[in-house]
Order: structure tokens, then sequence, then C-alpha cells
């Protein structure tokens, strides 16, 4: 980006941001819900390193990346800019077992821990490293076929021996829900909501943090309880039509 267009994209990104705020407090204040209960993390996945740092500047506190690989490079990228070392950076998208190791010690938080195989993976990792990592349960609430993640019945079936694994801090759980369909959104969200509710008395842990709401369903997401919603054409696209 020259000058001018970073300066440009800045106020972008910084009215976009206050729009966007004002919408997670009224979605909270409909449900009756403290707007300080929810994080909103912009995605990062579609855009260059130099657009990142335009929406720390605007006060997002961290960012989430769907590939190993662009989670490490975003990572070090972000390590030689001035302040920002620490930002946090999410993994929210698909990992394979073999590609664990790349996001150890790099991933605040990892959103997609989707079954009990790259749960033990991750694991194994974390002990082996002398770390531990934090991670959330992705369940496929929905039961679309495209979606990953655990079945509810799955996640209920396993929950003791996930939460048995050594170096795997489980805090809640993560959703998507089907596009274009408030109805399915909020009825996923509600479902997330009221699975962890169990899951809570079953294992007698908060279980505090629910990740649902994109762009397009946020609003829904944090009046059905979201803790942190997933932004990323929202924040970044000046095209994206904002209207929730
Ligand atoms: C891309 C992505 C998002 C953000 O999607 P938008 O619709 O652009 O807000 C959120 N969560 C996951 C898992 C993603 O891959």
């Amino acid at each position: 980006m020259t000058d001018e267009e970073r300066m440009s994209y800045e106020t972008f990104v910084a009215e976009r941001r206050a729009q966007i705020m004002e919408l997670v407090g009224q979605a909270a204040a409909r449900a009756g819900r403290d707007v300080s209960e929810v994080t909103v993390l912009g995605v990062s996945k579609t855009v260059d390193v130099d657009k990142v740092v335009c929406a720390w500047h605007a006060g997002y506190a961290g960012f989430a990346e769907n590939r190993p690989q662009e989670l490490r490079r975003k990572a070090q990228a972000i390590a030689e800019i001035d302040g920002m070392q620490g930002v946090r950076l999410d993994m929210i998208g698909n990992l394979q077992t073999n590609k664990v190791k790349q996001v150890i010690g790099i991933a605040h938080l990892i959103h997609s821990v989707s079954s009990l195989h790259l749960a033990e993976a991750i694991s194994k990792r974390a002990v082996a490293g002398g770390t531990s990592v934090r991670g959330l349960l992705e369940v496929n609430v929905s039961g679309e076929q495209s979606k990953g993640g655990f079945t509810p019945a799955e996640v209920t079936e396993q929950l003791d021996e996930l939460l048995a694994l050594p170096g795997l801090s489980i805090e809640g759980l993560m959703a998507m829900a089907p596009a274009h369909d408030s109805a399915a959104a909020r009825a996923t969200f509600s479902g997330l909501r009221e699975l962890r509710d169990e899951l809570r008395v079953r294992s007698g842990l908060p279980l505090d943090t629910l990740s649902c709401g994109m762009s397009d369903d946020f609003g829904i997401a944090v009046e059905e309880g979201s803790t942190l919603v997933r932004l990323g054409r929202v924040v970044f696209d000046p095209a994206y039509p904002l209207g929730v």
C-alpha cells in the first residue's frame, strides 16, 4: 500500500469497527448480556499484514487464520512490528495431525479441535514440547455433511477422554452455521449453547468460551451467547455490505 492508500484504509477499518461494535453492543443488550463478554477477532486469512496492522491500530486485539502455514507467516511478520509482539493469533481452520507442530506455541487458541484423534495429536505434541495448548471443541451442530467437527453425540460420549488429555486445555466449543439462513443460524448457535450447558454439568468445568458468529450472522450469535466472534469480510472488505 502507498501511504495514501494506507491512510484511507485505516479510516475505513476504524469506521467499520465502530459500526461493528455498535451492532455487537445492540445484540448483547437485546439478550441482556454485558458486551464485555464478547471478544471480536479479525479473521485475517484473505488480507496481508499491512491491513492487519491497520486493524490493530483500529482496536482489534486479536486475529485468526485458517491455515497453519499462513498463521506462521503472519505470526513472524507481526513479531517484527513495533508494539505488535504478542498480539493474539488464533487457529480457526481445519487442522491435520501432521500440521499440529506448526501451530503449537504460536496459536493462542485452537478453535478447530475437531476429533479425538486430533486432540490426541495436539496433546502428544504439547507434552513433548513441555507446553500446554488451549483449545475449543468444534461441533457440527447443524449436521451439514460439508462441515467437520464432532457430532453432538460424539462430543458428549468422548468428553471425559478429551478432558483427560495432558497438555490440552479445553475451554469451550466452536461451531459454524449454515450460510444465508438466519433461522438455521440461530438454531445452530442456541444448540451450541445448550450443548455447552449440558457438558458443563457433566464435567463440572466452566467451558466458558463459545466461538460462533461470522460476518453474516454475528448479531444472532451474540444474541445466542457467543463470547468469541470471528469476523473476516465485514472487518476487512470495504465492499462487504454491513447490515445485520
Ligand atoms: C473465514 C472464516 C471466518 C470469517 O468469515 P467471514 O464470513 O468472512 O466473516 C470465520 N470462521 C472461520 C472458521 C473461517 O474460515
